[in-house]
């Protein structure tokens, strides 16, 4: 038990380190992750304002043949007027003809819509552009800031970590479980030592009996308080002096 309390004590001193290690690249994660977010929010409504420019240019396109087609129908129905052999048949030309200019008119106008559209999407895409580009160059810097800082520390990181893959094998899973559910909701110290009769947590008095069975070393004792798990100075001297 001695063992295994001294296992989840030096674990405790190796995360330590490793949240200091964290601690020292300061809120760029936090800031990269911001930025990241934004810049991929701006992507995708740059991808919708590119689609409904394309959709607008097809659709004024689509409307330029057809006013095509339409102006060639009215230069043939004018033709035809020259023989026709009765009124009624003119008067439907003319009809056709009318019809068919309305239609332009209607076209033209919905082109002039549509251009105007896909203008307005274009300068949208223009301003997305140029705001992705300013947050990209601020993005690397950012990415790059944090590459430096981790590179100083990198080698001590991997030692921690690699220490810490060594150790958790051989704490039961139970323990280890416990041991981060506490660490999770203290941020940082699970396992604490007990201080002149207190906690070392919340410096809340831990009861005389408590520090008597403590010091036995055979199980694992929560402070009342704050949940911590508390061990004797025994076993952080243990496990301090790398035993
Ligand atoms: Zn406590």
């Amino acid at each position: 038990m001695e063992n295994k309390l001294r296992n989840l004590y030096t674990l405790q001193n190796i995360d330590s380190n490793l949240d200091e290690l964290e601690e020292m690249k300061g809120d760029l994660p936090a800031e990269i992750g911001g930025l990241e977010d934004r810049a991929n929010e701006l992507r995708s409504h740059k991808t919708a304002l590119e689609e409904s420019m394309r959709n607008a240019f097809a659709m004024r396109d689509g409307a330029d043949s057809e006013i095509l087609s339409l102006k060639e129908k009215v230069e043939r129905y004018k033709s035809q007027q020259y023989t026709v052999r009765n009124n009624r048949e003119y008067d439907a030309l003319t009809k056709e003809m009318d019809s068919a200019t309305e239609t332009i008119a209607r076209l033209e106008k919905e082109m002039d819509q549509l251009e105007g559209k896909a203008t307005t999407a274009r300068n949208d895409i223009a301003i997305v552009t140029g705001q992705l580009e300013e947050l990209n160059k601020v993005l690397e810097e950012k990415r790059a800031a944090l590459a430096e800082v981790s590179r100083a520390n990198e080698a001590e990181e991997e030692k921690y970590r690699h220490d810490r893959q060594k150790l958790v094998v051989r704490i039961p899973k139970a323990d280890l479980a416990t041991y981060e559910r506490i660490r999770k909701a203290k941020r940082g110290k699970a396992i604490v030592s007990v201080k002149r009769g207190a906690c070392g947590g919340c410096y809340n008095r831990v009861p005389p009996q408590m520090i008597l069975e403590l010091r036995q070393n055979n199980r694992l004792f929560m402070c009342e308080h704050c949940g911590r798990i508390l061990v004797s100075d025994e076993i952080v001297e243990s496990a301090s002096s790398g035993a």
